[in-house]
């Protein structure tokens, strides 16, 4: 069976191929700029040996509709494509950020599924509005594949009410829905299963704390294979420090600087998700940028490190008291992937509660799972690449055979 996932965003197209038989990637890429004067396309295409053959196009994609068609083209054509015809391709993922309360599963998009998405824009108008478009459009150049919608927010819904509840007047939630969704579920759920399966456990007997550290982060406490808690919130806003994002703040700060400052609700919002994180605190919200800058002795960029890592260190000591026993510390994404010196700062001095990290083990290069604890401690270290793709894919799949 072969599935299509997009992750369809107001100006942009990010798809990857998939054959289910093998679990293979086949092909994948991304249009951009949709919309906009220099718009542009990148198609990978996965070749036997596992090379990667790359075909870039610029020019403008006037609309997601056109951009959708291009990559059924390309998918199909005689040197980058893998198809023959695009009929072949039985269903598609959509990836969808917000699926609020009631949207908790993967789930065939039919018209009601397509309102409640709608409805639920004031809570994800980043989002959701360009997941619509996507929608739209795919199911007009994919008229007989099944399409199912995956949910950012649905890993989460297991959440018990103590843990998403905040303390604000109780109407806000019934009439407003204002709770803790939390976000990245995907890639959560993902390295979870992962994780359980490279120790050899079951998942339901499994208690792991999942990090994903990519330009956003967030980490979730996961009890025998299902979330209980999360640092994200109801909006991506909250919880770790991020590249441009603050994280969790004292609330009153917003009062605070809207009154010393004169900033409009704008201003505000625009200072914590795009102004803030890593970025504020030392001019850099790429990692990589950060520790160039940290090499060379901006005193900043070390702060600003340390405030990064001593975050995910306090939320792993929550968790661990919320899980009461832990088997594992999963990371994840393009930095708790790749950045060796956040994993050793965040499970820094963790030892009297089981938690260690061998800096041989943890400095090696490596690209798949690979354990990067000692041998004899009780909770077991990991990195785990994210494949949140795969995850839809993976999801969609047993949609379909359920149909
Ligand atoms: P993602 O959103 O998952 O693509 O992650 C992006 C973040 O990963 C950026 O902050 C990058 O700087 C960071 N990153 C990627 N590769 C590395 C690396 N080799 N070392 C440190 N950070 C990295």
């Amino acid at each position: 069976m072969k599935i299509l996932v997009i992750n369809t965003g107001s100006s942009s197209i990010k798809y990857e191929l998939f054959d289910m038989d093998g679990q293979q990637r086949l092909a994948g890429g991304l249009v951009e700029k949709i919309g906009e004067k220099s718009g542009g396309l990148t198609h990978q295409k996965v070749l036997g040996n596992g090379e990667i053959r790359r075909h870039t196009e610029h020019g403008p994609v006037p609309d997601h509709g056109q951009g959708l068609k291009r990559v059924v083209e390309l998918l199909s054509h005689s040197e980058h494509g893998v198809i023959t015809n695009k009929d072949e391709i039985a269903a598609v993922g959509h990836r969808i950020v917000h699926g609020g309360e009631t949207l908790t599963a993967p789930t065939v998009i039919d018209d009601q599924v397509i309102a409640t998405i709608r409805e639920l824009e004031p809570l994800a108008p980043l989002h959701n509005p360009g997941h619509l478009k996507g929608i739209e459009v795919a199911r007009a150049v994919f008229p007989r594949a099944v399409h199912v919608a995956v949910f950012d927010t649905a890993f989460h819904q297991t959440i018990p009410p103590h843990a998403f509840m905040y303390a604000l007047p109780v109407d806000l939630y019934k009439t407003h829905k204002v709770r803790r969704y939390g976000f990245h579920g995907t890639s959560h759920a993902y390295v979870a299963e992962q994780a359980a399966r490279y120790l050899e456990r079951r998942p339901e007997e499994t208690n792991l704390i999942t990090i994903h550290l990519g330009n956003g982060g967030s980490m979730a406490a996961v009890r025998g294979g299902k979330c209980v808690d999360t640092s994200m919130g109801m909006t991506p806003l909250a919880g770790l420090v991020m590249g441009t994002r603050c994280g969790d703040i004292d609330p009153a700060i917003v009062f605070y600087l809207g009154k010393r400052l004169g900033l409009g609700m704008d201003a505000l919002d625009n200072l914590l998700n795009k102004e803030s994180g890593l970025k504020g605190l030392c001019g850099a919200n790429d990692m990589r940028e950060l520790l160039a800058k940290r090499d060379s002795g901006d005193a900043n960029a070390c702060l600003a490190l340390e405030i990064y890592a001593y975050r995910i260190k306090k939320y792993i000591g929550a968790y661990l008291a919320v899980l009461g026993r832990l088997d594992g510390i999963v990371f994840t994404a393009g930095i708790g992937e790749n950045c060796a010196p956040v994993r050793s700062m965040a499970c820094a001095d963790l030892e009297g509660l089981g938690i260690a990290v061998d800096e041989e083990k943890n400095k090696a290069p490596g690209r798949g799972i690979r354990q990067i604890s000692p041998d004899n401690t009780p909770v077991k270290v990991l990195v785990i690449p994210t494949n949140e793709e795969l995850r839809i894919a993976q999801e969609t799949q047993r949609v379909v055979e359920t149909l």
